[in-house]
């Protein structure tokens, strides 16, 4: 560790893949591998979920049922049941707490874990990560995708790179940016998983339009309601 500048944070965000969905068809086997959507039926219904299956039809959470099922016809829709929901999630969150204390969750299926230093001694944040999706995957039946950075904006822009499910996205480059030292090798720059999709520049741009694109249309989606 380098004796000069600030020390350098370590955030994870850990997103479930399809939350909802996700729990519907690991407790009921006849939803596996369909296209699920979870959502109450009606005109005024907005999707609350869907699986992976339905995705590929262009189903999308937020968007309002009744278009859900134009799109994906042959869907099978589940109303929600946030009990179990939240069930899950207390399990996914004792988990993180195995790692650290400093945990912000976000959402039902989301969070922010402070693993700067970590309850295990873990040497990476990288490490940590896979160690909690491992034990989500094995333990709960869920998967979960991690994104790993010096602060929780950096972290949650993996969020849009990942195209399947349970993936690691770390910022290498973002890494050795952060650091106020010039020249010096950086030890979070070994963070990152030597697998994992980098995260650039241009994706922080790419995902912030697409978070305005997204307000504004739930602006007006609201304004129309
Ligand atoms: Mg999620």
């Amino acid at each position: 560790m380098s004796d000069s500048g600030p020390p350098i944070r370590k955030i994870i965000h850990l997103d479930m893949d399809a939350f909802y969905a996700s729990v519907e068809q690991r407790d009921d086997p006849a939803l596996r591998g369909k296209p699920v959507v979870v959502a109450w039926r009606g005109n005024r219904s907005v999707v609350c979920a869907a699986s992976y299956e339905a995705r590929k039809f262009g189903v999308r959470s937020a968007m309002p049922a009744v278009r859900a099922e134009r799109l994906c016809p042959q869907a099978l829709f589940v109303p929600p049941d946030f009990s179990r929901y939240r069930a899950a999630s207390k399990a996914v969150r004792e988990i993180l707490s195995r790692h650290s204390d400093r945990i912000e969750p976000l959402s039902l299926d989301e969070a922010y874990i402070d693993v700067s230093t970590n309850k295990l001694g873990l040497p990476t944040a990288t490490k940590v990560a896979q160690a909690m999706r491992t034990a989500i995957r094995e333990e709960l039946h869920l998967t979960a995708s991690a994104g790993i950075a010096p602060n929780k904006f950096l972290a949650k822009i993996g969020y849009h790179r990942r195209h399947g499910r349970g993936r690691t996205f770390a910022a290498p480059q973002l890494f050795r940016r952060s650091a106020p030292q010039t020249g010096v090798s950086m030890p979070l720059a070994s963070e990152a998983p030597k697998t994992a999709l980098p995260v650039s520049m241009q994706d922080a741009a790419e995902y912030l339009a697409m978070q305005i694109a997204s307000c504004i249309r739930r602006s007006r989606s609201a304004s129309t309601q």
